[in-house]
């Protein structure tokens, strides 16, 4: 189980501006969900997966709040800690990994170096581990031998999320990962990753800027805006209907299949400049519902009975605000 609590990450410039990318961001994700994480580009969601697996350069940033996993919180980790606990509990796929691999060596050498390094056991044991994996992902234990080069890009990144899996983690952080291909590549690969996921059992936080995608893929969807999750839902009850205004212009940006003529809008005006403070709910220059309360008080979190949301709409209806 991963909890989030409270999480804050600033960037800080040469110049002394500090940009709040993700900003007091609460969620959790049981153990074998398949979790979404969508939003426009810049709205913090890499930033907040990659502040999940520590991978962020501490010397340029202040992170604050907790990220429980199993109850042991990653922001209180040493390094060395944090070097055993990746890989082993907690693994990531990036959108360029499948160009990460070492370019001189062969893809099984790639794996071996992962387990050595963790000290998994014998040769052959770990051979056969692979071998399976590889099969996991479809792809021909054969390739073992293939240098990256010789590869797809499709193909790639399969092994890319094998490797990921090679140490058993109970949760993998995938931002983007198939960004790169082409959508019936894509469409396999999320096909793959779902029927791996219920096989082995991790929990998975897919980040993308594809609405579309994410409903695919996931079993709930976090939707974040301007360093915030502004709602949370298992996907069958957003299909039903958006409740934040954000939401929904995202849902409407993809059109009605059922309609003769597909039209889709775009989401007027861009999101805010986080480098400077923010006063109400950040939205609301984009938002056709905006009420006067919006423009002072900062929304929050909302929990609803089968998700979250923050947005005074919601807050009205249970009496909170007057206007
Ligand atoms: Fe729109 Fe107000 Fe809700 Fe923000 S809080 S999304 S401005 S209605
Ligand atoms: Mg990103």
């Amino acid at each position: 189980m991963l909890e989030v609590k409270d999480l804050w990450v600033k960037y800080r410039s040469q110049h002394g501006r500090s940009v709040s990318a993700v900003r007091g961001v609460n969620f959790s994700i049981p153990d074998g969900t398949f979790m979404g994480l969508v939003g426009e580009s810049g709205c913090g969601k890499s930033t907040l997966g990659f502040a999940i697996a520590r991978l962020l350069n501490s010397q340029q940033l202040e992170i604050s709040g907790s990220v429980l996993l199993n109850g042991e919180d990653l922001i209180k980790m040493s390094s060395r800690e944090l070097r055993k606990l990746r890989w082993d509990k907690i693994a990531i796929v990036l959108q360029g990994g499948m160009n990460a691999f070492n370019p001189v060596l062969k893809i099984k050498q790639q794996f071996t170096d992962v387990m050595k390094a963790h000290g998994q056991g014998r040769a052959e044991d770990r051979d056969q581990r692979i071998a399976e994996l590889l099969r996991h992902v479809q792809l021909d234990p054969a390739l073992l031998e293939a240098y990256p080069h010789e590869l797809s890009g499709g193909m790639k990144q399969r092994v890319a999320i094998a490797l990921s899996l090679v140490l058993n983690p109970e949760l993998v952080i995938l931002d983007e990962p198939t960004t790169a291909l082409d959508v019936i590549v894509q469409k396999a690969i999320v096909e793959m990753l779902q029927e791996l996921q219920r096989h082995m059992k991790f929990s998975v936080l897919f980040i993308s800027h594809d609405l579309g995608l994410v409903l695919e893929a996931a079993e709930r969807v976090m939707v974040m805006y301007a360093g915030k999750i502004v709602e949370e839902e298992p996907v069958e009850v957003l299909l039903e209907g958006a409740k934040h205004p954000y939401t929904e212009a995202l849902l409407s940006c993809y059109g009605d299949p059922q309609a003769k003529e597909l039209r889709f809008k775009g989401i007027p005006g861009s999101p805010p400049d986080l480098s400077k403070p923010l006063q109400g709910c950040s939205f609301v220059p984009r938002c056709s519902k905006a009420m006067s309360a919006c423009r002072e008080l900062e929304p929050q979190r909302l929990e609803l009975e089968r998700g979250a949301v923050a947005c005074h709409l919601y807050t009205k209806m249970q009496g909170g605000i007057g206007k």
